[in-house]
């Protein structure tokens, strides 16, 4: 049984494949839980694309289960333990600027053309060919192999929460959900607000913020801030003084002025937040700007937190929090939110990034210290703890072997800064489908997959279930 050539397996059912993803990428699956049912919680097109392979599995002879119609799963095999692979079948919307229907799945140079063809549908359809062929072969397993469908992993991961209440969970498994070789870490991931304390007796300044405001997102970097000012004196210097500050900090910026009334806005660079210092935070620039003015008491309290200790330090060493590990790098801090306005004071929303042996306790301890005697509390908005497998395990260890015996490649294990979908497995790695050196076009217009890595991936994929589950 050792001499199985995996690629030709793949090349035999080449054709079915191919046209089997193109009809699944053919479903609009995204989430529109406003037209949602019963039958179809996170609406139609999520339930279809569900259902869709759910009866692939079926014509198979595969075991299936839909499971409160969020998250299902296609089993095959006997055994104690399973083998988990983690798919999802929901897409992010298509958004504009698209050469062909995203839904057509069109096929131009050696890639198909849809939304969902990276992520997930395309790695999904390969996982379960990849079941497929093994099955085909008849080869013994002492494992049950289960693929795991999730619906709702674009958004709240709903799916996966429903499902492991009520299934069990694999002993071991792999998400085809980000990038080849093996993502083995990923850092903790800790979103919260900070928010000021209002002032009862708040004196009023020379400019008084009427608003400001900055992102949308704990886990991006800003691109873009605005702020409204009422100013009782000084508005000829203010101009000045803003073209000043935007020239010395290389950024962009517009000022217009009506009457005594201002509005200002600094441009950024968005990246994501998973390294802040790829992007250039509007926010925390506009907010250094702000506190160089004569501000009311409270404004003065919020911008010059924000800039001694958020503004050039995405690492948290003003807080004393920064630390660094060898595996997963640095505590990074992306100040994804921020909001002023009079009444209410200031918010900041933080999406806070952690290496896999920091000390989350004591830093959250640290972090509301400082944040008390500033004049602020913190509430988190969501927390997941940090990701890791053993990099000497069997999981780890055999889908090495079955990339680099494939691909000829050295099976690097990749450590990032979180949120692949393999982390809701208790021992799980993200496995593909993005080749090293591919664009990575997920979520973006004229999303592709090469036909020719959808083949490789389903190979490996094949190869990696009989090995893991034999
Ligand atoms: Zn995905």
């Amino acid at each position: 049984m050792n001499s199985i050539n995996w690629t030709e397996e793949v090349s035999k059912r080449k054709e079915a494949l191919i046209k089997d993803t193109q009809t699944f990428l053919q479903i609009k699956s995204v989430l529109d839980e406003e037209n949602g049912t019963k039958e179809a919680p996170l609406g139609k097109g999520i339930q279809e694309a569900l259902q869709f392979m759910l009866n692939k599995g079926k014509e198979e002879g595969f075991v299936t289960k839909d499971v409160e119609h969020l998250a299902g799963h296609i089993e095959m095999g006997q055994g104690e333990d399973i083998l988990g692979i983690l798919c999802h079948v929901d897409v992010v919307p298509e958004g504009d600027g698209w050469t062909t229907d995203p839904y057509s799945a069109d096929i131009r140079d050696g890639k198909i053309f849809a939304r969902g063809a990276l992520d997930d549908k395309g790695p999904t359809m390969a996982a379960f060919y990849a079941m497929k062929i093994v099955n085909d072969l008849k080869l013994p397993l002492s494992k049950r192999v289960r693929m795991i469908l999730g619906t709702d992993e674009e958004s709240d991961w709903r799916c996966v929460d429903t499902y492991f209440k009520h299934e069990e969970m694999p002993q071991l498994g792999f998400a085809p959900d980000a990038d080849f070789p093996i993502i083995f870490a990923e850092k903790g991931i800790w979103d919260f607000y900070i928010k000021q304390e209002t002032m009862k007796d708040n004196h009023i300044g020379a400019v008084t913020v009427k608003q400001f405001e900055s992102g949308r997102r704990f886990n991006m970097v800003p691109d873009l801030a605005n702020a409204e000012l009422e100013v009782s004196n000084g508005i000829n210097e203010l101009e000045t003084a803003f073209n000043a500050f935007i020239n010395e900090h290389k950024v962009k910026g517009a000022y217009q002025a009506n009457g005594n009334h201002v509005s200002i806005s600094i441009e950024g660079v968005s990246a994501h937040g998973m390294e802040p210092n790829n992007g250039v935070n509007a926010g925390l620039y506009l907010a250094a700007f702000l506190n160089s003015l004569e501000l009311s008491q409270q404004a003065k309290v919020y911008f010059t937190f924000v800039t001694d200790y958020l503004w050039k330090d995405s690492r948290g060493k003003t807080f004393k929090i920064d630390f660094k590990d060898e595996a997963t790098g640095d505590v990074t801090l992306n100040i994804g939110l921020l909001k002023y306005d009079e009444q209410d004071g200031g918010t900041i929303g933080v999406n806070l990034r952690y290496p896999v042996t920091y000390d989350y306790e004591a830093s959250a301890k640290q972090l509301e210290t400082v944040l008390q005697q500033q004049g602020f509390t913190i509430t988190t908005a969501s927390h997941s703890g940090p990701h890791h497998v053993d990099a000497n395990s069997f999981l780890v260890q055999t889908l090495s072997e079955v990339y680099e015996g494939q691909t000829g490649e050295k099976a690097e294990l990749l450590a990032i800064g979180g949120g692949t979908y393999a982390r809701s497995l208790e021992a799980g790695v993200a496995f593909g489908p993005l080749f090293p050196g591919r664009e990575d076009i997920a979520h973006q217009k004229d999303e592709y997959m090469y036909i020719e890595d959808l083949l490789k991936a389903t190979a490996l994929y094949a190869e990696a279930i009989y090995r893991l589950a034999k």
